[in-house]
């Protein structure tokens, strides 16, 4: 079933975009399952049950965070992820350029726009992440290697809707590039999940996160 899933959305996934099997609340034999099928790219939402699959899955997975991460749980997550998907604040950024920088790490990272309508308020707004961008460029964030953008649409049935989020996340990423032609690795654009994903191509996503299309409901 696994198998078949993963193989049913990369048919539909253009050359450009790729799958990252969010597998949060699911046990180390479903993602095994999913790596025997190809897969190698996995997303953990939360820094402690990330730190505890690590080792239980071959060396060749990569892992994206795309959780809420507490400046005090770095070091369950920067170690072993290749991009943490999910900054939504500058205090978060300015904690992990710390960390790279005692670690001699560059750690990559999207910046978290907040787009949906929905009452939860992660995220940056587009005025701050054109802020961020341009001190990163002027310096700031030695040890931060800023990759693009992520955002989460509007949990809802009304196309019209999420259209107008990822709309307005492809409109910051274009600006982003226009205005700051030195980000030269600013080129992820992170959108859609299970019941939005094909949404989120018509916009140009690159990542799309899908859990529950790929592994079925959440286990725990
Ligand atoms: C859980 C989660 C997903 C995947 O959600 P599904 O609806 O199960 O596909 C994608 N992105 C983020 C940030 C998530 O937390």
């Amino acid at each position: 079933m696994i198998a078949e899933n993963l193989l049913n959305i990369k048919s539909k996934l253009p050359s450009g975009t790729r799958l990252v099997a969010v597998s949060k609340f699911h046990p180390v034999e479903k993602l095994q399952e999913a790596y025997d099928a190809g897969q190698r790219l996995f997303a953990e939402s939360r820094p402690q049950e990330m730190a505890a699959k690590v080792p239980q899955m071959p060396a060749d997975v990569q892992w994206h965070f795309i959780g809420h991460l507490q400046t005090n749980k770095l070091k369950l997550v920067l170690p072993y992820a290749t991009l943490v998907e999910s900054v939504d604040t500058l205090r978060l950024l300015v904690s992990i350029e710390r960390w790279g920088a005692e670690n001699e790490r560059t750690v990559s990272v999207l910046l978290e726009q907040h787009i949906s309508q929905d009452a939860t308020k992660q995220g940056f707004t587009e005025a701050e992440i054109l802020m961020v961008l341009t001190q990163a460029v002027r310096g700031a964030f030695p040890h931060i290697r800023f990759c693009g953008l992520m955002g989460m649409a509007t949990l809802t049935d009304d196309s019209g809707v999420i259209h107008g989020d990822f709309s307005r996340l492809a409109e910051t990423f274009a600006k982003a590039h226009s205005m700051l032609p030195e980000l030269t690795e600013f080129k992820e654009l992170s959108m859609g999940m299970s019941d939005d994903w094909p949404l989120a191509l018509e916009h140009g996503s690159t990542l799309v996160r899908i859990g529950t299309a790929i592994f079925g409901p959440r286990e725990y």
